[in-house]
Parts: C-alpha cells; structure tokens; sequence
C-alpha cells in the first residue's frame, strides 16, 4: 500500500503532467503573451491600454487561483487524481470553477469593502458655503458626463490631496490644502479628472488593483500591472478631463504647482492626482509627460477653434 506522500506526489505527478492542466496554463500563457504585445505596440492609446491591463490583471489572478485550487485538490483528493479513471479531468474541471469563483468573490469583497475603507481612512467632511461652488460644478459636468450623483467632500490637511472613490457612494475627495493653491479654473480641471475616474470605473479599479497586488505579494505580473494600470488611467483621466472642461493647460498648470508646493505623502495609496516615485514600478506616470500631452492636447483644441472661427 502507498503512503499518502507517494499518492499525493503520484497525483501531482499525473496532474501537471495532463494535456488538460498543461493547456490551460499554455492558454493563460498565450493570452497574458499576445495582451503584453499589444500593450507594448501602442505606446500612446491610453484607452486600449487601460483595457489591456485590466484584462491583463484578470488572468493573472485565474492564473494563480487555477495553480492553488490545483494543489489544494491533488492533496485533499490525491488517491482520486492518482487513480481514478476521470481523475485528473474532474480534478482540472475542479480547480479553474474554484479559481474563477475565487476571483470573482475576491473581487467582490474588495468591490463592497475596499471604497468604504479608503473614504474612513481620508475622514472627510461636508462641503462649507465656501466650498459648495465647486460641488456645484461637480453636479453640472456630472450630470452632462452621466456620473451623477458625486459627493464632493472635504479633507481637513494642507497636503495637495484630489481623489476619487468609487463604489456605492461616488465621492470625489479634495483637501483644503489644494482649495487654497489652486486657481479656480484649475479646481474645476482637477474636478473634472477625478470625475473621468468615476466615469470609466478607475476608483473602483485602482483599489481593487491595489489590493490585489497585496495578496498575490508573490506574484511578478502583478508588481508589474498594478503599477501600470495606475499610469494609464492617469492619461486617459487627464485627457478626458482636458476635452470635457476644454482647457488641459489649466490641468497641466494646477500639476506644476501641486508638484511645486510638494507631492502628497506615501499615505494616499496612490489614490491622489500626483504622488511621489518613477519608474516602471511608480503609480503615476512622469509629470513632463503629462504636462507634454496636456499641452499638446490644448494645441489641438486652440487649432480646433480657430478653424471653425474662420467658418
Ligand atoms: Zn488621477
């Protein structure tokens, strides 16, 4: 009679050994492979590359619940994988439903939770009659982009914090700190930013990347893609936000004085407008960057203008 140490290093044996179980991870291979080279053939389309990453991050989470789900059920069923006549089919069929159920509950937990704690950690209060000008303008370009209704609350700090929470509850969160630095035309294109966060379900995203990447802590994809995903849905917010206000140079410039008066601490989570860092492994994308397509952006708007005057 084998010992359950033989029986569970015979069923892995036969498991990873099965064309099943190696087709799905040359499958997750071939996805993640094709995704990655479009992501790098399309250096400038932020749009494609927000959703390339995304998909980028789904499969890699599959990836690592199909490889656990796997372990998990050739130890708790070895003699079945080893011996059984369906074994090693039942047991692949078994670890990608568990793997996808774990990412979906995952994603759900992080979905319902993860918003709420972020608004907690911030402590925010209601807007004051000094301030209830620039919900007001939330509300217009809400309403005009169809992400209505967004909170607009107040962080008590002088750090220069602008961020958006998804979820339940839009909440667009600002500091006092950047109430006071900042040019009212310059509030309104930081607004309209975060707004395009909520539009394109950034908040809920970035969150939801940032915990993720915290579980798999392991996982090399991961340190890459959450990071990535950030950068590109900075791009995507910042044009969207410089098209619907009509002034990207207002953005670029309410950039430059946020990066002046110094960047918001490491404690934002990266959630905020600008933050601290670079490189490939840095949530926000290089400030000349952003600054060169704002400005660009404005160019064309302006050219754009000028044109249809002469009609
Ligand atoms: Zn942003």
């Amino acid at each position: 009679m084998a010992s359950l140490a033989e029986v569970i290093a015979e069923a892995l044996q036969h498991y990873w050994l099965s064309p099943l179980a190696l087709t799905v991870l040359a499958v997750c291979g071939a996805s993640i492979g094709t995704l990655l080279y479009v992501f790098i053939t399309n250096a400038r389309n932020a749009k494609l590359r927000v959703s390339l990453l995304t998909g980028l991050y789904a499969i890699s989470i599959f990836f690592w619940a199909f490889i656990a789900g796997s372990l998990v059920l050739c130890i708790s069923q070895a003699r079945m994988v080893a011996y059984a006549r369906n074994g090693v089919p039942i047991a692949v069929f078994g670890a990608i439903v568990s793997g996808l159920a774990a990412s979906g509950v995952i994603s759900l937990l992080v979905w319902r939770y993860g918003n709420a704690a972020v608004i907690r950690k911030f402590a925010p209060r209601d807007v004051n009659v000094g301030e209830e000008w620039v919900q007001v303008y939330v509300n217009l370009l809400g309403e005009f982009e169809g992400v209505s209704p967004v909170h607009l609350r107040i962080v008590e700090t002088n750090e220069n914090l602008a961020l958006a929470v998804g979820g339940k509850d839009r909440t667009i969160l600002v500091s006092t700190g950047l109430l006071k630095l900042l040019e009212k035309d310059e509030i309104e294109t930081v607004v309209a930013h975060e707004l395009m966060h909520l539009k394109h379900h950034d908040a809920e995203f970035k969150v939801f990347s940032r915990v993720v990447s915290r579980l798999l802590f392991f996982d090399p994809f991961s340190k890459f893609f959450d990071p990535a995903v950030h950068r590109e849905r900075e791009y995507l917010a910042d044009e969207m936000g410089g098209r619907s206000t009509g002034r990207p140079a207002a953005l670029a410039s309410a950039l430059v004085k946020i990066a002046d008066r110094g960047i918001p601490a490491k404690a934002t989570w990266g959630l905020s407008i600008l933050g601290a860092g670079r490189g490939i492994f840095n949530r926000y994308p290089p400030l000349k960057e952003r600054i060169h397509r704002l400005l660009l952006l404005s160019d064309l708007l302006m050219a754009d203008n000028a044109l249809s005057g002469k009609h």
